[in-house]
């Protein structure tokens, strides 16, 4: 029995790895996975690795015995290795024969450094590394059920249920290298294994790479052919950046689904070219449900910008399907029973725990808190606001105030409609924007077993003046409330049936804090908005028509910002509806968060309908709508560049 004596590994960026001369570098894109199709046969450099001895002897005395042989990489073997309390890992071996040249050296350090800085339920645990004089060996926490690649061999697809609990550990995973800044950059079935447990774990990162900033790129052309993004193949001219991994994602849930990955050729020129275009369908002898479609749609966006961010994924509506408790392992060999049939609220519990187990932490969707004037007890409110909300106070001060973490919202006497934090309208954005697509995807086959939204008219703007180069931009309401969106932001909304103005206080990624005022007997910091506001009144109702007859007042509502570009103007409205008021004087508002549709025509007559009629029968029942569906797409752009907050 032969035994080594190893030096442990000294501090990685003094590299204490013996290069040698003589073996073929490493090309930046590496190869040799049997996934990948669309390899060129060339010699591996895993091949240099020879078996290591029986057992290995660290410097610090521990031994660890060799096991069997776990497999092979473009550059590393992989073995059982045990120590000497019996416990099996595995070790990730690397020929010193393979590593020539500095560049080599230095991937292999940064490959070590990054890995073994990272600790996260779904990612391979780092557990030691040391070398002797023919490899390195980098310790790891065993898996000994090999990759979603293995699985997916001899499955061939995966069930829905089942690759929502995959990609949720995925994502959890990639949610935590991406809070760290660290892209993967070679993220595939191949990369991810079971552990004993079956929960997933990301491996492999041998290509992974820390950014600087968030926001800097990286240039050099990396990762595995079929999974490469279209950024990366741009490579000098455009850069990369956290979204490869989301497209990769999109790569393997498609894979997971169909049965390979969507731009497979065997031609590594045909695939880029493919991917180039984002050039894939999905076939109709290998039905999936929409919402999935959608979600992969996004993933592989050729725009990065478009993907959703690792935050976002899990929003997705597919998410909401039949959701497993875990992943059992009978899915290793077979298709699991019963896995499309677990009822809503235990898909809900599932969905949450696997998240939790993941690191994500979603917040309880809860109101936002409401300062009142009751509460102020005080003639000047500003003075009186908690102090964690006062103006100008630091961010995490007004923490202490955010809704999440208070038990209850605070809630007297406002209309309780009022709700109006950003993280809220935001997420009424991104739903409002899912809505749309799914129901353009649903074919409009599925009318009788939806829900239908009630559709009554909502509140619209029913004038404007845009004095933004000097104020801010002035509207009123059909419910006749008048407001003024100033350029610090903050609104002035006046009620028109009583003596009330609100001063809505706008806090920058929070949302407003509204004071309560008397407009008869006005604070004095607050006079020369209201002459304002009263002198936009006075404007537009002499000199403007309405959109719309007046209506009751059914909510406390202003505007949250505007947009406005050659063919419409926007309004985002703050109970999270959408106005888009086109040139042809023809208006539409997307309310419901996306499932209900009004148009108001430009003799101001204003109809609500449920979206999916109106895309069904493409224009609205009694007034015909120029342009009608293109008006909605142009609508739902808008909505999504919103949405991913272009
Ligand atoms: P390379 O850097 O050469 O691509 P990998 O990290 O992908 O190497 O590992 C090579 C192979 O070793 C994998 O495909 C897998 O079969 C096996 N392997 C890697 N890590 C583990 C692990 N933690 N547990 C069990 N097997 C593993």
């Amino acid at each position: 029995m032969s035994t080594v004596r190893t030096q442990p590994l000294q501090p990685l960026n003094n590299g204490q790895l013996n290069a040698r001369t003589n073996v073929t570098p490493i090309k930046p894109t590496r190869k040799g996975k049997e996934e990948d199709k669309g390899k060129k046969k060339k010699e591996k450099l895993s091949a240099l690795c020879k078996t290591p001895p029986s057992i290995v002897r660290t410097r610090n005395g521990r031994d660890y015995r060799r096991g069997t042989f776990l497999g092979e990489g473009g550059f590393a073997r992989c073995f059982q290795m045990k120590d000497s309390s019996g416990r099996i890992y595995a070790a990730k071996t690397v020929a010193k024969a393979s590593i020539k040249n500095e560049k080599t050296k230095t991937k292999l350090l940064s490959e070590i450094k990054i890995h073994k800085s990272l600790k996260h339920a779904n990612i391979v645990n780092f557990v030691d590394c040391f070398e002797d004089d023919i490899n390195v060996y980098i310790l790891l926490e065993i898996c000994p059920n090999q990759s979603l690649m293995e699985l997916l061999k001899v499955r061939k697809r995966v069930t829905e249920p089942e690759a929502r609990f995959f990609l949720v550990q995925i994502v959890g995973a990639i949610q935590y290298l991406h809070s760290r800044r660290v892209i993967h950059r070679d993220l595939k079935l191949g990369n991810i294994f079971f552990d004993p447990e079956m929960n997933l774990k990301i491996g492999d990162f041998g290509l992974a790479s820390v950014l600087p900033s968030t926001d800097s790129r990286k240039y050099t052309i990396c990762g595995t052919p079929n999974y490469i993004a279209p950024e990366v193949l741009g490579g000098k001219n455009t850069g990369h950046s956290f979204e490869v991994d989301i497209w990769a994602i999109g790569i393997m849930m498609y894979a997971l689904l169909i049965g390979k990955p969507p731009f497979q050729a065997k031609d590594v020129q045909v695939i880029y070219e493919r991917i180039k275009k984002s050039d894939y369908s999905f076939p109709p002898d290998k039905p999936i449900s929409d919402e999935a479609k959608i979600l992969i749609n996004d993933l592989l966006s050729l725009n990065p910008l478009h993907r959703p961010n690792v935050n976002e994924i899990l929003n997705y509506d597919w998410f909401k399907g039949s959701f497993p408790d875990k992943t059992h392992e009978i899915s290793l060999s077979g298709t699991p029973e019963g896995l499309e049939n677990i009822s809503k609220a235990q898909s809900a519990i599932n969905f949450t725990n696997t998240k939790v187990s993941a690191g994500i932490y979603t917040p309880r969707n809860k109101n936002p808190v409401e300062i009142l004037r009751s509460d102020l007890h005080s003639e000047q409110p500003r003075a009186m606001l908690p102090k964690s909300l006062s103006p100008g106070d630091t961010r995490s001060k007004y923490q202490e105030v955010d809704p999440y973490q208070l038990g209850r919202p605070r809630r007297v006497n406002f209309n309780s409609s009022f709700s109006a934090s950003i993280k809220y309208l935001n997420q009424v954005c991104f739903e409002t924007y899912q809505n749309i697509r799914k129901l353009e995807y649903s074919k409009y086959d599925r009318i009788d077993t939806m829900e239908l939204p009630s559709c009554e008219n909502p509140t619209l703007i029913s004038k404007w003046v845009d004095y933004s180069n000097k104020y801010g931009f002035s509207y009123q309401l059909n419910n006749n409330d008048i407001g003024v969106l100033f350029n610090d932001e903050n609104t002035f909304l006046k009620l028109h049936d009583s003596d009330r103005f609100l001063e809505l206080i706008y806090q920058e990624n929070e949302g407003w804090t509204c004071i309560e005022n008397s407009a008869s007997h006005p604070p004095s910091q607050a006079r020369r908005q209201l002459e304002i506001v009263d002198f936009f009144a006075k404007y537009m109702n002499s000199n403007l028509s309405k959109v719309s007859e007046n209506e009751d007042r059914k909510e406390t509502v202003f505007l949250r910002r505007y947009t406005r570009t050659a063919d419409y103007i926007m309004f985002e409205m703050t109970n999270g509806n959408f106005q888009f008021n086109f040139k042809d004087h023809h208006k539409i508002c997307i309310s419901k968060n996306g499932l209900a549709i009004t148009h108001v025509s430009p003799n101001r007559i204003a109809q609500t309908h449920p979206l999916i009629f109106i895309l069904k029968q493409g224009n609205f029942p009694s007034t015909e709508v120029p342009d009608c569906l293109e008006k909605i797409h142009t609508i739902k752009d808008a909505i999504k560049r919103k949405a991913f907050k272009e």
